[in-house]
């Protein structure tokens, strides 16, 4: 495959961006090549700037469950764009927007939007200390929540250590707020709640952790976070910028019956355009600016472009079937995937909830970061590039999800499989 154009466009890039690219896992740097530099999209495809056609399971990273360019979304989003693409100022679009999200989460009783799932999970924190009085907030190991200061922080050694910064830039003393736990170990979390007690302000997590590859909720964990949250006036944020209408309407909430305090989103709420959105309790909500004291703010806040591309999306996605759908073309992928797995020599572990799947290179289970670490990154690598080779665009990271779309067709999902063993072959 050529991809002279998009070697001469990177070298470009890197001239004025730095690294070439506007958020690093774009990179590819744990892939061991250079990016694809991409021209257009449509449906389950996108092609780069050589003119190659990939059947792209990226979608985004996350957004696209329609696949690119469905025709409604960008019928809404011209429309719009036609009468004015920001205001600063109230419109009915937004009011819509927040009564579909509140109909879909029955715990968000009210929302406020902004503009990147970074944000929401900032101002969702803020929020939950600014209503608490307290400063510390729990986080678990592997969850990744944007890139605020007090929430790049890994797990220290150690139960009740305090967090380290994982990035320069983040002052030591920002990061002794954040305690790290290890993700699915519900009594690591009771111990740090005890030995802090009174001083966490919130416990944030991924209820399905899409940023260490697939990682579900271990029975009991959410609901005994849920049940721990309550008796120790902790509030719950369920960060469902990745599984917020992706494994189902109400998200992952919705599949596994737990509800958070706060909710973040993200992503599939934008249809594409840049848009997240935190709520939940009316009481907790009601302590922002300017009913209450809690400042939060933003210009582009409820974009009339990103409003429509919500609406557009969340209407679609409403239709009878969409998730049974969905559901159906995963299963199908899984079973082809699995099977060629199996016929392989290369140890991999599958896990899928609904839309959203990863594919380990080690036997698995994966239930912590901890674990995601034993796969064999270099194995992924070859895999990434084989398959990559043969017309199939993935997360360029073992430690990604993948994401299906509804508009992946029949052959889409068996040229993935036939990749896939070539792939698994080739390795
Ligand atoms: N929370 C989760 C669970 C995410 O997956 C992400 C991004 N992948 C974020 C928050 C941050 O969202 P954004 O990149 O829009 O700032």
């Amino acid at each position: 495959m050529n991809h002279q154009q998009s070697e001469a466009l990177f070298s470009a890039a890197k001239n004025v961006i730095p690294g070439g690219v506007n958020s690093p896992v774009r990179a590819f740097k744990s892939v061991g090549i250079n990016p694809i530099f991409i021209e257009k999209a449509a449906g389950s495809k996108i092609y780069d700037a050589d003119g190659n056609e990939y059947i792209d399971y990226v979608g985004s990273w996350g957004p696209m469950i329609m696949g690119h360019c469905h025709p409604k979304v960008v019928e809404a989003i011209q429309k719009t764009a036609a009468s004015g693409a920001s205001f600063g100022a109230p419109t009915a679009r937004e009011t819509q927007l927040a009564e579909m999200v509140s109909e879909a989460y029955p715990n968000i009783e009210k929302v406020r939007m902004v503009s990147s799932g970074t944000e929401a999970t900032m101002s969702a924190i803020r929020l939950a200390r600014g209503y608490t009085g307290r400063d510390k907030i729990l986080k678990f190991d592997g969850c990744y929540h944007g890139h605020a200061d007090s929430l790049l922080v890994k797990a220290g050694s150690g139960l009740a250590t305090f967090g380290v910064p994982t990035s320069p830039g983040v002052p030591a003393d920002f990061a002794k707020y954040t305690l790290t736990a290890t993700y699915n170990d519900l009594d690591e979390v009771k111990q740090m709640v005890a030995a802090n007690d009174k001083e966490i302000a919130c416990i944030i997590l991924e209820p399905i952790a899409g940023n260490m590859g697939c990682v579900p909720p271990v029975p009991g964990f959410l609901e005994g976070l849920r049940e721990l949250c309550t008796q120790e006036g902790i509030v719950l944020i369920v960060d469902e910028v990745m599984t917020g209408f992706r494994v189902a309407f109400g998200g992952a909430q919705e599949r596994f019956n737990v509800r958070g305090d706060l909710v973040c989103l993200g992503k599939i709420i934008g249809g594409g355009l840049p848009v997240g959105a935190f709520g939940g309790k009316k009481e907790i909500m009601d302590s922002l600016s300017p009913e209450g004291g809690v400042y939060q703010a933003g210009t582009l806040s409820g974009n009339p472009l990103a409003m429509s591309a919500g609406i557009a999306t969340l209407n679609i996605l409403k239709e009878e079937g969409f998730y049974q759908q969905l559901e159906e073309k995963s299963a199908y992928l899984e079973k082809g995937l699995l099977q060629v797995a199996g016929n392989s020599s290369v140890a991999t572990c599958w896990q899928r909830v609904g839309a959203m799947f990863c594919t380990y290179f080690q036997q698995g289970p994966v239930n912590s970061f901890a674990d995601a670490l034993n796969s064999d990154t270099e194995t992924f690598s070859k895999f990434f590039r084989n398959m990559l080779d043969n017309g199939i665009n993935l997360a360029p990271s073992q430690f990604e999800a993948g994401f299906m779309s509804v508009a992946h067709s029949q052959e889409d999902l068996d040229k993935t499989i036939e990749a896939a063993e070539k792939s698994f072959a080739a390795l």
